[in-house]
């Protein structure tokens, strides 16, 4: 049975569903300021694995995770770069897409944004209000922390010695209209040029916070199972949805999951670093897939250093698997059907997702494949195989998938370099200097582009591999 390490509790507990065969995830997304680097996908290949495992133990997966397309980071860069934030936005949600796609993270099913649940947020607002959580103040409206007596609790503070800071000054500051000075603000009034929505209390624009409670409850309901995020959210994001949503009324999470961090120089990864750390430049030195491994490979709750080195040997150990899964299909001359997961896989996954265990499971399983291989034993290879498929379908790191996704991927480029060579050889034929001709021929079939010469021209295709 599936146990998971739930930070409310600070305690492994068997995963239980609101309803049995559904399982429900919330995952705080990407403030969409800036294109991310490596560090911030984190959090989407770690959930990635917790929505594979979910679905591969038979429930039916809900899963969403937000995107905060309005926030003082992107009022101000948008303004530097001299575009509407809402371009902005877009652009860097869009790079945020195309990352998780490329380190093979499944769409959610849901991907709302903030700026589309303002409605939500107006009655999650009027509600606190009427139930005596919230006060408005200014245009400006405000959580009443010491209303709500469970303040502190998942982050295991007591609201007298909480120190008044937080978020991007929201939580204490020199606001005069707070009750407290850590009340902190559901909702911003607007100042002049910034974009504002129509409340009854004023325009203006949404807190963090309350986005994501107005969404999880929206698309999840009042209760779900599971709420995710990176470990920096416990405190004093996810303290402040759980004030908001449980003091308004919903039950809201069951579970609470955190991801640690990718650090660089003991620090979190954080978005003023320079470009080399960008999801787009590391995949120009390591293959995504290598990347995935690299991400998922380490327990999600345990601390990663980022590392060429490191990120070279990840790349090494997951050779050690592809290279299997090629002599294997080459030897047995077929792919087989998903095969059993062994049992020490599966016992880690459960165990919290204990990927490491698991990956050392999948190591020992293509070992035995090998010997296979040597041995000549073509029963003991397909059953490996089918195994190695299996657990690495979990992981995101299929062998089989991301072969055949580079391949599609690299055909319009391979074409244009065969282009390339073949017009160098229909220029030496011209010339009759088929020495030469023959030379790009040959060194083509080398690389394994075979070349035919058809009445409309000459045509490659690959080498069987
Ligand atoms: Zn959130």
């Amino acid at each position: 049975m599936l146990h998971l390490y739930d930070t409310a509790t600070r305690s492994l507990r068997p995963f239980e569903p609101l309803e049995p065969g559904k399982a429900s995830i919330y995952l705080c997304g990407a403030t969409v300021q800036a294109p991310p680097h490596i560090g911030h996908i984190r959090s989407g290949v770690n959930f990635d694995i917790l929505t594979r495992w979910l679905s591969h133990s038979g429930y039916d997966v809900t899963f969403l995770r937000n995107v905060t397309d309005i926030d003082d980071k992107i009022l101000r860069k948008s303004a530097e770069a001299g575009l509407p934030w809402w371009a902005w936005a877009t652009q860097n949600e869009a790079a945020f897409t195309w990352a998780y796609d490329t380190l093979g993270c499944l769409r959610p099913t849901y991907e709302p944004r903030a700026t589309g649940h303002v409605t939500e947020m107006i009655d999650l607002m009027q509600r606190l209000i009427d139930t005596g959580h919230a006060y408005p103040s200014d245009g400006d409206v405000y959580y009443d922390v010491r209303s709500f007596p469970a303040y502190g609790s998942l982050s295991r503070q007591n609201l007298d010695a909480m120190h008044p800071a937080g978020d991007t000054g929201e939580i204490g500051g020199a606001r005069p209209h707070k009750r407290d000075p850590r009340d902190f603000a559901l909702w911003k009034a607007s100042k002049p040029g910034e974009p504002t929505w129509p409340t009854p209390w004023g325009p203006g624009r949404p807190g963090w916070h309350l986005e994501c409670s107005a969404m999880a409850t929206r698309y999840l309901g009042a209760q779900f199972d599971i709420h995710g995020g990176g470990l920096d959210l416990v405190f004093p994001h996810h303290e402040n949805e759980i004030a908001q949503s449980v003091g308004a009324g919903d039950g809201f999470a069951r579970y609470w999951m955190h991801n640690a961090w990718l650090t660089i120089g003991g620090e979190k990864m954080s978005k003023s670093l320079g470009n080399s750390l960008l999801v787009t430049e590391i995949v120009k030195r390591w293959r995504p897939v290598e990347v995935r491994y690299y991400l998922g490979a380490a327990h999600y709750r345990s601390n990663m250093e980022f590392s060429a080195d490191a990120l070279d040997e990840a790349a090494a150990a997951y050779h050690r698997i592809e290279n299997f899964y090629e002599r294997a299909v080459e030897f047995t001359g077929e792919v087989p059907a998903s095969g059993a997961m062994c049992a020490e896989f599966a016992e880690a996954m459960d165990d919290d997702l204990g990927v490491p265990l698991a990956l050392a499971a999948v190591h020992n399983v293509v070992r035995e494949g090998n010997s296979a291989l040597a041995e000549g034993n073509q029963v003991a290879v397909s059953g490996a195989l089918a195994s190695v498929l299996a657990m690495t379908e979990v992981l995101g790191i299929n062998p089989q998938r991301w072969h055949q996704a580079t391949s599609s991927d690299l055909t319009p480029v391979v074409d244009a370099l065969v282009q390339v060579a073949l017009e160098q050889r229909t220029a030496a034929r011209a010339r009759k200097d088929f020495a030469a001709a023959d030379a790009i021929r040959d060194q083509l079939a080398e690389a394994g582009v075979i070349v035919e010469d058809t009445p409309s021209g000459p045509r490659w295709t690959l080498k069987d591999r």
